[in-house]
């Protein structure tokens, strides 16, 4: 699947076929290069408390500063990063770079500064994953309970005990795990209660409508009465409106991430959007 995804993504409108394939052969070519030349930027989208109105802590969403591309969305290049292998090196600097950015938060803003990074499952099934994670947090002095791992539910359909053990590990280690875009993913539910995760992210296509379709909002109210009683937290993502920030708030769901509130943001402009009171942490 992820093959199919990195070509149809670089597909440029009447491009032929021909054409199609030299643009991804030297797309992966740039991304080769991208690396040593520091052409990865992170951006950061804050989550809020919508009660206190206060951020708990920020998305960190990787982008690819091309020379000619300009600003490449990660939904364009992670794939072919994972086709490539690529992924490994670039999710080590996404986390290391994170990591770094959020312990300096803590130090000049707010102690409790929360960041999220996006592991790919491919990522996931490294060996030293772990390690990894361990040593970025001791070299950046980050303590691991600032650090939020999200993982897929796709995840759940790799070689299962090989994941719970890996996130057995994660979980000694202090981290905390979330599972993202909650709801799209096939896998059976029992993994629930197998993983040791902290949060459910409620994938922000169920948002979307969640004013107009009683569906959409039946099936977020479920999700969220149901984390409820496994004790586990709920983030919605992709909130854009007022209308629906009040239905999650009378729903009883607190933490939203979304265009409403702001955008994924580079490090210096959510520093100034915190300076100019726009955002409080
Ligand atoms: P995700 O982890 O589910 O991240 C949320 C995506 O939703 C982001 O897209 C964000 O910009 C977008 N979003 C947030 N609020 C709203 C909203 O209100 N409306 C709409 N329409 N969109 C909203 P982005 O930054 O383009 O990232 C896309 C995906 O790429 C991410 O989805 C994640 O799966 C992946 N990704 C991003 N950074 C990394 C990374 O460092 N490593 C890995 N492995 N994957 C990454
Ligand atoms: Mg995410
Ligand atoms: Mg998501
Ligand atoms: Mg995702």
């Amino acid at each position: 699947i992820a093959k199919d995804q990195g070509k149809n993504n670089f597909q440029h409108n009447r491009a032929g076929k021909n054409e199609q394939v030299f643009q991804y052969m030297e797309l992966e070519n740039d991304l080769r290069k991208a690396l040593e030349r520091e052409q990865f930027v992170v951006y950061y989208q804050p989550q809020i408390n919508i009660n206190t109105g206060l951020v708990i802590g920020v998305e960190a969403l990787v982008r690819w500063q091309h020379p000619e591309r300009g600003l490449v969305s990660p939904a364009q290049f992670i794939p072919l990063a994972e086709e490539t292998g690529l992924i490994a090196q670039i999710s080590e600097w996404v986390l290391r770079e994170a990591c770094r950015q959020a312990r300096q938060w803590q130090v000049e803003k707010s102690q409790y500064f929360k960041v999220s990074v996006n592991l790919s499952s491919s990522q996931f099934q490294q060996m030293d994953m772990v390690d990894k994670v361990r040593r970025i947090l001791q070299e950046t002095e980050l303590h691991p309970q600032y650090l939020d791992l999200e993982i897929t539910e796709s995840i759940a359909m790799h070689n299962i005990d090989f994941v719970i053990s890996k996130l057995m590990q994660l979980e000694r280690l202090g981290v905390h795990i979330s599972i993202d875009d909650f709801g799209t993913g096939f896998s059976s539910l029992s993994y629930l209660k197998k993983f040791p995760i902290h949060t459910l992210k409620i994938d922000r296509s169920f948002i979307q409508d969640i004013t107009t379709d009683p569906d959409d909002a039946s099936i977020v109210t479920a999700i969220r009465w149901m984390a409820r009683s496994l004790n586990l937290d709920v983030v919605v993502e992709g909130v854009e409106t007022g209308e629906q920030l009040e239905f999650l708030r009378s729903i009883d769901c607190d933490k939203v991430q979304g265009f409403y509130y702001c955008k994924p943001v580079p490090a210096r402009e959510f520093e100034r959007l915190v300076t100019r009171g726009e955002l409080m942490i």
